[in-house]
């Protein structure tokens, strides 16, 4: 694996919607999935590995014509169904209103992805309140209040996947506020799991190290130390959509809990 170059402009993943085939598992046949932040990287890898799946799907996003234009591409690739839903996850409303409409539209819910979120990349003498309360508004509060109204409109059987960080265990500078955001998930998700079990429902988190999306080389340390990096380094969204559709689906039914890590055996210094 030789190095990769900083990609200049958009990812790749974020135009193309083409289905993966030759799988022959649709675990999530007649399911409907919630993905939050589904219009970009991570997000997106899930939503297509769902519907490749057999799952119908909602695209969460704030950017509403991303969450469209992904959803158009999902139905293009032969997803059962697909929608997108404007939704800033850290509005209280909006967040009852997106499952609200999930279930509306596709008659029930099945599995959401807490998958939304943003990075502040800053010294501690220049993070302010309002980053403080940005990030852990969309990192932390956001996955809350979906998962409050996913434990009220789920049916034994549900699952609730939240995608927190290595910084959740071990962080580098100028990240606290994500850091703590990302510890946070990581401790709610063991607080949730707790209560979904009585449910039969489960709350697991993915973990990922640096993972090659806009989010990264948005990243200004990223950017100023590693024109170019190792390979081995940084994982595709696939990687990490892989094991968020292990985690939603029946092969992880005894998986209750869990913080499971996806970095290439190496905590890393570079992602998000
Ligand atoms: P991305 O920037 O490519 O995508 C994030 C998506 O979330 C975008 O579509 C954006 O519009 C949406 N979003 C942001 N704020 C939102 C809000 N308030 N409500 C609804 N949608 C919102 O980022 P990504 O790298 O795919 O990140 C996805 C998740 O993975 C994040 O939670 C991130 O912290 C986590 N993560 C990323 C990396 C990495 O290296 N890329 C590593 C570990 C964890």
């Amino acid at each position: 694996s030789g190095p990769m170059r900083r990609p200049d402009a958009g990812l790749p993943e974020a135009a193309a919607h083409e289905i993966p085939t030759g799988r022959e598992a649709r675990r999530f046949d007649g399911q409907t999935v919630i993905v939050t932040g589904g219009a970009s990287g991570i997000g997106l890898a899930a939503a297509r590995r769902f519907a490749a799946e057999g799952a119908r799907v909602v695209i969460a996003d704030r950017d509403a014509a991303a969450a469209a234009r992904a959803a158009d591409g999902l139905r293009a690739a032969g997803a059962a169904g697909a929608a997108g839903a404007p939704c800033d996850v850290a509005d209280e409303a909006q967040v009852r209103a997106c499952v609200a409409e999930a279930v509306a539209r596709f008659g029930r819910l099945d599995v959401v992805v807490n998958n939304a979120g943003l990075m502040v990349v800053k010294a501690i003498p220049d993070l302010t309140a309002d980053d403080w309360r940005r990030v852990l508004a969309v990192d932390l509060l956001g996955a809350f209040f979906f998962i409050r109204e996913a434990f009220a409109a789920m049916r034994p059987g549900g699952a609730i996947i939240n995608v927190a960080s290595v910084h959740a265990l071990e962080t580098t500078p100028q990240a606290a506020a994500y850091a703590a955001a990302k510890a946070g998930l990581v401790s709610l998700t063991r607080s949730a799991a707790l209560e979904a079990r009585a449910r039969g429902l489960r709350v697991n988190a993915v973990l990922p190290g640096a993972v090659d999306t806009p989010m990264l080389w948005d990243n200004p340390n990223v950017r100023a130390g590693l024109e170019v990096v190792d390979r081995a380094a940084v994982g595709t969204p696939d990687d990490v959509a892989a094991a968020i559709a292990y985690l939603a689906s029946a092969d992880a039914r005894f998986v209750q809990g869990a913080a499971l890590v996806i970095d290439g055996g190496r905590l890393d210094r570079l992602g998000g």
